[in-house]
C-alpha cells in the first residue's frame, strides 16, 4: 500500500478506466476545440465534464449485461492539444487518429464542435461510410464566411467521401438549400419526425450499414431533446430521446462500426443532465460495441 493508494486521487479518466494503449480495444480522446461555433460556445468544456459525469454511472449495462469495467479495454489518452486555427487542430486530431486506427484499436471522440467529426474522417482513410445522427444536416456550402465550420463540415465530407455514403438521422433543423442538395445528391437522411412516428427505423438504418463495409458514427448531441440534452451549442426542439437513440444503435450495431464520437457539449448552459446523458450514450456505445466484438 503505497502513495498511490493512499495519498493521491487518480486524475480524471474516462470511468476511471486505464487500460495501457497496448492492450485496450478502445481508446478515447478529448478534442476541447470549438473555434468556429456561431451560437453558444462552450464545447471546449466537453470532455472534462463528460468525462467527471462518467464516474458517476453504474458499469454495469442492462442493455447488454456487460460491465464496462470488467469487460471493456480502454484507454483514456486525454485532450488533444489544440490549436486556435481549424486545419491546424484537424492535422493533428488526424494524426493522432491514424495512429490509433493504425494500432487496430477504435476510436472514441468526445468534443469539441462537430468540425472535429472531417479530421477524424479524413484520418480513417478510403471507403469510409459515416453515420451521423443530428438535428442538423451541417451541409452548408459556407456559413457566416467559412467554408469549414460546425455548419459546413458535412458538405466538406460529401466531397471527401461521396454524398451517398452519408446517412443523417433524426434532421430536423434545416435549411431548404441543404434539403435540396440532399435530395439531387442521394444523400440519405431521416427527419425527427419520421423517427418518433415511423416503425422500422433501426431497419432503415441497418440496410444503411450493409451497404458499407466501414461505417463512423458521430453523434451531434443537439439530435437528443433540449428536454433531455439543453446544453449544446445549437439546441433545437422535437428532437428524439436518448432511449430511442440508443436502443436504434443497439439493433443495427456490427462489425462495420470502425469507431465513433459523440460532439457539442457545451457544459456552461448545464444543470449537469446533458453531460450525463452523453456520458451514458458513450457507455453504452462502447457496451454495444464490446457486446459484438464478443
Ligand atoms: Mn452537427
Ligand atoms: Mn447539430
Amino acid at each position: 500500500m503505497g502513495y498511490t493508494q493512499l495519498h493521491v486521487s487518480p486524475t480524471l479518466l474516462f470511468s476511471g478506466l486505464s487500460t495501457p494503449f497496448d492492450e485496450a480495444d478502445f481508446v478515447l480522446l478529448g478534442v476541447p476545440f470549438d473555434a468556429t461555433s456561431t451560437y453558444r460556445p462552450g464545447s471546449r468544456f466537453g470532455p472534462l465534464a463528460i468525462r467527471e459525469a462518467s464516474e458517476n454511472l453504474e458499469a454495469y449495462s442492462l442493455r447488454t449485461g456487460l460491465d464496462l469495467e470488467e469487460e471493456v479495454r480502454l484507454c483514456d489518452l486525454g485532450d488533444l492539444n489544440v490549436l486556435g486555427s481549424v486545419e491546424g487542430t484537424l492535422d493533428r486530431l488526424g494524426t493522432v487518429v491514424g495512429e490509433v486506427v493504425g494500432a487496430g484499436k477504435f476510436p472514441v471522440i468526445l468534443g469539441g464542435e462537430h468540425t472535429i467529426t472531417y479530421g477524424v474522417v479524413r484520418a480513417l482513410g478510403d471507403g469510409v461510410a459515416v453515420l451521423s445522427f443530428d438535428a442538423h444536416m451541417d451541409l452548408r456550402d459556407e456559413y457566416l464566411g467559412s467554408r469549414l465550420s460546425h455548419a459546413t463540415f458535412m458538405r466538406r465530407l460529401t466531397e471527401l467521401i461521396g454524398p451517398r455514403n452519408i446517412m443523417e438521422v433524426g434532421v430536423r433543423a434545416i435549411s431548404r438549400e441543404e434539403l435540396e442538395f440532399a435530395e439531387t445528391n442521394g444523400l440519405r437522411y431521416i427527419t425527427g419526425r419520421e423517427v418518433i412516428d415511423r416503425e422500422g427505423i433501426a431497419d432503415i438504418v441497418g440496410a444503411f450499414l450493409s451497404d458499407h463495409k466501414r461505417v463512423y458514427l458521430t453523434v451531434d448531441m443537439d439530435v437528443i431533446d433540449p428536454s433531455y440534452a439543453p446544453a449544446v451549442g445549437n439546441p433545437f426542439p422535437e428532437g428524439m430521446s436518448p432511449t430511442t437513440l440508443l436502443d436504434i444503435l443497439h439493433n443495427v450495431w456490427n462489425d462495420v462500426m470502425v469507431g465513433f464520437d459523440l460532439v457539442e457539449v457545451s457544459p456552461l448552459y448545464d444543470g449537469g443532465q446533458t453531460a450525463i446523458q452523453a456520458a451514458h450514450i458513450v457507455h453504452e456505445v462502447l457496451s454495444i460495441a464490446e457486446s459484438i466484438k464478443g
